[in-house]
């Protein structure tokens, strides 16, 4: 295959309008697809939004602004994937979902396409599977915010082929990304990581050893972390966080992994952090204040 130069992008919503926002920058033709009209609405106000702040801090001028724009469409059809070079997955993190989606792509797009997802911790190799390529098959797990964050983890299944991988890895460069290589183990390189050790404070917090902000002060000043574990918790999501723990758990039957009860108890309480409002601070205050 030539360079990539039209990237299909399922799901719009916190990622899909990223990877879009930064595939559209870097001079490629986007098409977006969502099952809800209204998520693909609000996903292109996002993208203008977010672009436009770009502007008037002067990172972008008015005309790449707006040639961006016009290379976004979105679509609840998968037939609009037909010229595309890559398709991305970037839909909820369930295998039943992600599974179905590849089969419905499937039969509208080239057989050079790549497919591509963005799982944080589903097997590579699993959903390759679910597909008529496994190696064209490969896991581009981009960061959140996407236009803000510098890292593309690529993961290879197993069947991926090295012409994939050095198409994909080309591409994230294109976007102006660095790439680290994982192979195909439960949550990659950066969950494998981050994760248990955002367990590991709500240990802390669960056993007493410190209460919420001088957990999250230790390691800002101590370790020289941006963000405290758990208000990165709260930012990433508790509900993702725990379910990553149980990607872990169940992957590597390693006692080491175990969620924190205290975190399955916020996840059953519906404090999932900032998008709901509150987990480990309440967010119905400015500036947030710790929830206990
Ligand atoms: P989200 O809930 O913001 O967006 C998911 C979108 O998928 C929604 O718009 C939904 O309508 C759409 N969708 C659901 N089923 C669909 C289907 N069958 N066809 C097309 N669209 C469908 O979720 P998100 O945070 O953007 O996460 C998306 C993926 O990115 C997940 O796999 C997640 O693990 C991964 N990820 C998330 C983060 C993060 O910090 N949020 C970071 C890296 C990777």
């Amino acid at each position: 295959m030539a360079g990539i130069t039209t990237i299909g992008v399922v799901g719009a919503g916190q990622m899909g309008n990223g990877i879009a926002h930064v595939g559209a920058l870097a001079g490629l033709n986007v098409v977006m697809l969502d099952v809800k009209q209204d998520a693909l609405d609000r996903a292109v106000a996002t993208i203008t939004r977010n672009i436009d702040r770009q502007v008037s801090k002067g990172v972008v001028d008015q005309a790449a602004r707006d040639a961006a724009l016009a290379r976004i469409t979105t679509a609840t059809d998968y037939a609009a994937f037909a010229p595309c070079d890559i398709v991305i997955e970037a839909a909820t993190e369930r295998e039943d979902i992600k599974k179905a989606i590849f089969k419905s792509v499937i039969p509208h797009i080239r057989p050079d396409c790549i497919l591509a997802s963005n799982t944080s911790s589903i097997s590579i190799t699993r959903l390759a599977t679910s597909t008529d390529r496994p190696q064209r098959f490969i896991g581009m797990h981009f960061m959140n915010p996407v236009p803000v964050m510098k890292l593309v983890e690529i993961i290879r299944g197993i069947a991926t082929d090295d012409t994939t991988f050095a198409a994909v890895q080309a591409l994230a460069h294109t976007l102006g990304k660095t790439t680290s290589t994982s192979q195909d183990f439960p949550a990659f390189i950066v969950n494998r990581v981050l994760v248990p050790m955002i367990n590991e404070a709500v240990y802390a917090l669960h056993e007493g050893v410190g209460d919420i902000t001088s957990i999250d002060t230790a390691l800002k000043l101590g370790a020289n972390h941006p963000m405290g574990p758990l208000e990165l918790a709260d930012f990433i999501g508790l509900d993702t966080c725990l379910a990553i723990m149980q990607v872990l758990y169940d992957g590597l039957s390693d006692s080491k992994y175990r969620p924190c009860p205290l975190l399955i108890k916020y996840v059953e309480a519906g404090w999932f952090g900032r998008k709901s409002g509150r987990g480990f601070y309440d967010y119905s205050v400015t500036p947030p204040r710790p929830s206990r």
